[in-house]
């Protein structure tokens, strides 16, 4: 990556972090709470690798000290985005909001290589953008996959003989489903399943049931399709109507992260018109990093944007994750059939469910609520597995070496809990992650969402 002029124009740079709004970076004190918390700073022991290292970076750049430099900008985009360091730091310093900033702002004032300029447009903007592109693409990995090609490098002598990198891809690669979950469902309203409800020794019609709308993503919308028809099957179960808008786009936080953040607004404006006017109780997300970036539409729109701020919190606030609400409705899920067999599964928290969306205690206690069921959080759970939205194909080695560290954690709740056969993580990115990371080291464990393990311990389920 290069500079735009030889002579950094300081003072523009100054002028983009101002109208930015920027000021709660003076919220940092330099404590270094938050140090031990980062996994970059674990691996690189590096302060300018740490929270408080690239706060200090972000400030310079703001208070137009330092220019936009190789020096200034690695430390920057190494950073996993985890916002491990919010959690942990006690004067409320919004990092995720000052990083995604300050890389919108190093994208647009930099030169970027061809190669990277090509990738970013072709994915970001095209991919991304389109369902079509999206359906094809998974129909052509699907057939990738079946053809045998991929358990070629991963499983014979022939992944010795190509590119580590090149085999680990192929230990990343979703299930891919070849069809669009929305377009499938597109516009239908999808009835509850109990309509009635006990009333002494009568049924009686249900009161209040909610209506919802589904999000269903980019990536997720063509791949590890149970996660939504789960989703789905669990709403219904308890009371709802779903709705999922066909119009609506990707949610825009793979842009956000990696600085685009005008195709990102236009996303965000693309969403809240596709859910907006549908008398919706709730927009439902089942992927931790969409919900994170849901709730946050209103870091990146701008008055600029014309969407009046009413809209854009009216839609926030109906943003919930599938297992917050489901643990918040759960009085509806008491009169279902469950499993009661014991089960002993592992529990890994998403970054952005827990650090961004700050979610984690009640989709354990859902989970904990269930017979027989007991779960076993990993000792670091809190703890980024190292996907981090494409940092794993962006940052391969560094990516690695955290996973690793996620890999010990599951090795270790493995030899005090051997009977467990499941791990779950409710963001698939985060599922991709780990379960490469249990495949590169022959690990015999499933890796589920949540919601999926929900499903499964219902009996109606098997009818
Ligand atoms: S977001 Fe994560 S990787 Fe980045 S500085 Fe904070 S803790 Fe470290
Ligand atoms: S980000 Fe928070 S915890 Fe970290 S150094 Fe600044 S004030 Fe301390």
């Amino acid at each position: 990556m290069k500079i735009k002029s030889e002579q950094q124009n300081l003072s523009l740079v100054k002028k983009l972090f101002r109208e930015a709004k920027f000021n709660n970076i003076l919220k940092c004190v330099h404590c270094g709470l938050c140090l031990d918390s980062c996994p970059t700073y674990r691996e690189l022991g590096d302060e300018k690798d740490s929270p408080r290292g690239r706060l200090y970076l972000m400030r310079g750049l703001w208070e137009g000290e330092f220019e936009l430099e190789s020096s200034v900008i690695d430390p920057l985009n190494r950073c996993l985005d985890c916002r491990a360091c919010e959690s942990a730091c006690p004067s409320g310093v919004p990092f995720g909001e000052l990083l995604e900033k300050t890389r919108g702002i190093i994208l647009e004032n930099t030169k970027q290589s061809f190669k990277a300029k090509f990738l970013r447009y072709f994915f970001f903007k095209i991919v991304f953008c389109s369902t079509n592109l999206l359906i094809f693409i998974s129909r052509m990995i699907k057939i990738y996959v079946a053809s045998g090609f991929p358990k070629l490098f991963t499983k014979t002598f022939v992944g010795k003989l190509v590119p580590k990198s090149f085999v680990t891809k192929h230990y990343l690669i979703p299930n891919f489903s070849g069809e669009s979950f929305k377009r499938i469902h597109a516009e239908k309203i999808l009835p509850p399943f109990e309509k009635f409800e006990k009333d002494g020794n009568n049924l009686k019609l249900k009161k209040n049931i909610l209506r919802v709308g589904l999000f269903s993503g980019c990536i997720m919308d063509v791949s590890e399709s149970e996660i939504h028809y789960s989703t789905l099957e669990l709403l219904r179960h308890s009371g709802c109507k779903v709705i999922v808008p066909s119009d609506q786009s990707c949610c825009g936080a793979l842009h956000v992260h990696n600085g685009d953040r005008k195709t990102s607004s236009k996303l965000a404006l693309e969403n809240i018109a596709a859910f907006e006017n549908r008398n919706l109780d709730a927009i439902i997300t089942n992927a931790a990093g969409c919900g994170a970036q849901l709730k946050e539409y209103h870091h990146l729109l701008t008055q600029d944007d014309f969407v009046n701020q009413k809209k854009i919190l009216s839609f926030e606030n109906k943003i919930v994750d599938i297992m917050e609400f489901l643990f918040k409705y759960s009085d509806n899920l008491k009169n279902l059939e469950w499993h009661k067999d014991e089960y002993t599964v592992l529990y890994d928290s998403p970054c952005h469910l827990m650090h961004a969306q700050k979610v984690d205690t009640n989709p354990r206690k859902l989970l904990e609520s269930l017979p027989g069921v007991r779960l076993v959080a990993l000792e670091e759970s809190e703890w980024c597995c190292g996907s981090a939205g494409i940092y794993n194909l962006t940052h391969p080695e560094l990516s690695k070496a955290v996973l690793n560290r996620k890999t010990k954690s599951i090795i270790k709740a493995l030899k005090e809990n051997s009977n467990a056969k499941t791990i779950l993580t409710g963001n698939p990115g985060c599922l991709y992650q780990i379960r490469a990371g249990i495949r590169l080291s022959n690990i015999d464990l499933r890796v589920l969402h949540p919601i999926v393990f929900l499903a499964n311990r219902l009996k109606k389920n098997e009818s």
